[in-house]
């Protein structure tokens, strides 16, 4: 709810019950970022106050109104902040309240955040007359009424294409020190992760457990921001965990982290492992910047990332694989991720962490090569080696990669095999079945499935 009057000078409608709202092509005035664009990002940043013009709102290059419809454009967001009780720490946690915040406008669609931010206006609110600078001046209020911490408070927006470059270059460099700083820390470290849901708007039975080695799906929240929004407001949507006993060090499943999941999740949520692909994965919501999915012909992961615009080997892009993973479920294989919980040495560690990966973007590889074993580098198959499963098998027995040691996985996966799966993940049965045709054997499960691939095999 926001205060009557507040908005009265915006030509739109301005509140919470516009979250969720999806802006489809047909009515799309012009997309803001997004995958079309290189270069987009948003970013808040905590100045000293002298350095804050307290209410300002500047739109550097093309409004709205200005630009061709049906177009994408170059797109950055800058908020600056001060405030006597303000620390460079709460710095992304607050700049993760820019996509909540735009979200409020009525007919103006956010997606993501950092530097894969995705945004549309739809055609209705420009002809009411929406402009950038009514968007800046709606940040500014929802920011002063959400966080009454923020003394004095400037937004800056940016289209015109040479200055997003200029911008999007110190944006990215800020995300990297602030990813920097949890590095070396281990969960072994602390006595309490910091849980965050935000997202449950989108998905409401999705918790983000953060922890110093797993980052937030979304990659804006590391343990230290969790640490420093949770003192800040210690009943706002990011709240320290406990972690209680270790269940198990191998999957990172903890007593505290299931009961305070179970909470938030009203009980859809009851087990939470946080370093599994499989069993009691943790959930994802829908910012993921990429996400795992199953290759059941090789029993490995693929990994693919929000701005690929290809098809996996698979067959399916990037879209139809987050449709299997979001919404706050746990399905196996389908693991939402971030860019820096795959830097961490607990990359999905109890199902084989990277040698259970397959395939990959080539750029994702090459972003994460020092991350990535050395020995296995040369092993992941990436787009541009690849472009089908055939070719990724045969890729995969070339490169002699160790996926191809796993039980079952060296007979079935031999030239001619269509559908090539081991028996059981970490203890739970998938469907089975080489050959010709196809059979499925289920042993005591619910299935619950929202689409089904079918693939016509070969003769
Ligand atoms: S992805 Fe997770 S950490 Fe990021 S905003 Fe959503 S719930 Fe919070």
């Amino acid at each position: 709810m926001t205060p009557e009057g507040m908005f009265s000078d915006i030509p739109v409608e301005i509140g919470v019950v516009f979250e969720g709202e999806r802006i489809r092509k047909q009515v799309m005035h012009v997309e803001l970022g997004g995958p079309q664009v290189k270069e987009k990002f948003e970013i808040l940043r905590v100045k000293p106050p002298e350095e804050v013009i307290n209410g300002e709102v500047k739109v550097l290059g093309p409004d709205l109104f200005e630009m061709a419809e049906g177009g994408a454009i170059p797109f950055g967001i800058c908020v600056e902040v001060a405030g006597s009780q303000l620390e460079a720490d709460m710095e992304a946690v607050m700049e993760r309240r820019i996509h909540d915040f735009c979200n409020w406008i009525e007919g103006f669609m956010h997606l993501n955040q950092r530097d894969g931010i995705w945004l549309r206006v739809d055609k209705k609110a420009v002809s009411r007359g929406l402009t950038l600078n009514h968007v800046g001046t709606v940040l500014i209020r929802l920011f002063r009424s959400a966080l009454p911490i923020i003394e004095r408070i400037s937004v800056t927006i940016i289209t015109d294409p040479a200055l997003v470059h200029r911008w999007h270059a110190d944006a990215v460099r800020t995300y990297e020190e602030r990813d920097a700083r949890t590095r070396g820390m281990t969960d072994e470290d602390v006595d309490v992760f910091y849980g965050c849901s935000l997202c449950q708007s989108f998905a409401p039975s999705h918790v983000c457990v953060i922890t110093p080695e797993r980052y937030a799906n979304c990659g804006a929240i590391s343990w230290l921001d969790g640490r420093a929004a949770s003192r800040v407001d210690p009943r706002g949507p990011i709240y320290e965990i406990p972690k209680g006993v270790c269940i198990d060090p191998e999957t990172g499943e903890y007593e505290g982290v299931n009961r305070v999941v179970k909470e938030k999740s009203l009980s859809d949520v009851s087990r939470v492992q946080l370093y599994t692909a499989f069993g009691y994965p943790h959930t994802s919501c829908g910012c993921f910047e990429c996400t795992t999915f199953y290759v059941p012909e090789c029993d490995g992961l693929g990994i693919v990332n929000r701005d690929f615009r290809g098809l996996t080997p698979t067959g399916l892009s990037f879209g139809s694989i987050a449709d299997s993973t979001g919404g706050g479920r746990q399905v196996d294989g389908f693991h939402g991720l971030s860019f820096e919980y795959m830097r961490s040495p607990r990359f999905l560690r109890a199902s084989g962490g990277w040698e259970r990966i397959v395939w990959m973007p080539s750029d994702v590889r090459e972003k994460l090569k020092d991350y990535i074993p050395a020995d296995l580098y040369e092993q992941i198959a990436t787009n541009k080696e690849v472009a089908s499963m055939d070719e990724m098998l045969s890729f995969l027995r070339v490169h002699h990669h160790p996926i191809l040691s796993r039980a079952a996985v060296a007979e079935l996966s031999s030239p001619g095999s269509v559908w090539a799966v081991a028996d059981t993940h970490e203890g739970h049965p998938v469907p089975s079945g080489p050959g010709a045709g196809i059979s499925i054997t289920f042993h005591n499960i619910r299935l619950h499935a929202d689409r089904i691939f079918v693939k016509k095999g070969r003769k």
